[in-house]
């Protein structure tokens, strides 16, 4: 006697492609929203019709008491020059608010932002990334003001140990940035160069200078590309970093006074229109 087969009865479940399309549709929402935040910042941040609010945290050094120190003497007097120069420019250009950027010191903050590895790849890049938008996220909210668009963190180095800091950097996404700075009564003006120049990154800005050789891009890094003769350029560029004092020669400014926001920097952050 045959047993007949047993019949086959409909699935309990879903189908598998529709879980596979809905994981599709959430990742889709996901990258989306991510797309929409970064174009919303970048536009809310370079509309210019209110002023804009940076912040900038010291983070707190513990085991350095020369940085402490200088952390702790820290008043908004010594960073107000940064908020004078984006503001003069700005005016240059002729945005007409009369307060295009305000630039307030916040309390000092105790977690330091996450490191990068010099040799990064792209996906630990990736991943720098995003912990330092969650660093800034959390740290900027730790002060007990309302966070600023822009959070700017500086890390301030003892002179005495350290000739040479880590590369600063500002991202336009997630409007963050992370500044090494001296710990220095005589650097003061100078880190204020240094702090101006990331928070540009912060707004699209993007450097101007030969990575490899660190010279000004001509035109581009040049405040007075069209001057003859060409050299020495009296004033820097604030995204090159560095004037040409002759071909070959390129001397960092001592401060803000001797700086300009370049044409094309001023078509990224769009103070101007093409
Ligand atoms: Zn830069």
């Amino acid at each position: 006697m045959t047993v007949p087969a047993p019949v086959r009865g409909p699935r309990r479940g879903c189908n598998p492609d529709v879980w596979r399309n809905v994981r599709i549709a959430i990742l889709l929402l996901i990258l989306a929203t991510a797309v929409w935040s970064n174009l919303y910042d970048r536009l809310s941040t370079t509309d210019w019709d209110e002023t804009l609010q940076v912040g900038i945290f010291p983070v707190d050094e513990v085991e350095n008491s020369v940085a402490r120190d200088y952390i702790t003497d820290l008043s908004a007097n010594r960073i107000a020059d940064i908020e004078a120069f984006l503001n003069q420019e700005a005016h240059d250009y002729g945005i007409g608010i009369s307060r295009p950027v305000r630039v307030e010191l916040y309390p000092p903050v105790v977690e330091h932002p996450p490191e990068r590895a010099a040799d990064s790849n792209v996906f630990q890049n990736m991943w720098w990334s995003l912990k330092l938008r969650l660093y800034a996220r959390r740290a900027s909210r730790a002060s007990g003001k309302p966070p600023p668009q822009i959070r700017i963190f500086v890390i301030y180095h003892d002179p005495t140990f350290t000739q040479s800091v880590p590369h600063s950097v500002g991202l336009q996404k997630g409007l963050v940035g992370v500044v090494h700075a001296f710990a220095s009564e005589r650097m003061t003006r100078t880190n204020s160069v240094v702090i101006a120049h990331e928070i540009l990154h912060t707004l699209g800005a993007t450097d101007k200078y030969d990575p490899a050789t660190l010279a000004p891009i001509y035109p581009i890094g040049y405040a007075e590309p069209e001057k003859t003769p060409r050299f020495p350029q009296p004033f820097t560029e604030i995204m090159a970093g560095r004037r040409a004092v002759d071909a070959s020669t390129f001397e960092m400014p001592q401060s803000l006074d001797r700086v300009v926001v370049g044409e094309a920097t001023a078509l990224e952050i769009r103070w101007i229109k093409k």
